[in-house]
């Protein structure tokens, strides 16, 4: 079901639950201020999800809301887990989904990385 993106944080989230250790994931990368893990879904032969530690609904509300500091060291966290993962030399495909019309799910930011195969349609249905 599509969150809306600008609705106040819900610490019950699937990713603050996580991020509190009271759900498993498979974590690849984390750092004092962000956290990535395997999709539990994916979607391609790697798909793994970004987060920053702060309480962020949506690239909207972080975008808005978080501090200079905050989004430089989240920007450079997802682009250290692509090199990390060996995704940089064969290409990626990253994403965020906000709201309704982007279909997000999770109410709390998080970028997609995609890799591991061929990416055609920007948009498919
Ligand atoms: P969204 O549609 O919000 O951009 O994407 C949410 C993503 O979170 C989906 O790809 C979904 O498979 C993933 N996801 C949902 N719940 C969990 C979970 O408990 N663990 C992990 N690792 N991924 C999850």
């Amino acid at each position: 079901m599509p969150i809306d993106p600008t609705a106040a944080y819900d610490d019950g989230n699937v990713f603050a639950r996580i991020l509190r250790g009271e759900l498993p994931c498979r974590k690849v990368y984390e750092d004092a201020h962000a956290l990535a893990f395997h999709d539990i879904n994916p979607q391609a032969p790697v798909h793994i999800l970004v987060i920053p530690k702060g309480r962020y609904v949506s690239w909207d509300d972080f975008s808005a809301k978080a501090s200079d500091e905050e989004i430089a060291h989240f920007i450079r966290a997802v682009g250290a887990v692509a090199r990390q993962e060996g995704l940089v030399e064969p290409g990626y495909r990253m994403l965020a989904n906000v709201g309704q019309h982007g279909h997000q799910e999770v109410p709390h930011l998080h970028v997609h990385l995609f890799g591991g195969r061929q990416f055609y349609a920007m948009v498919p249905e």
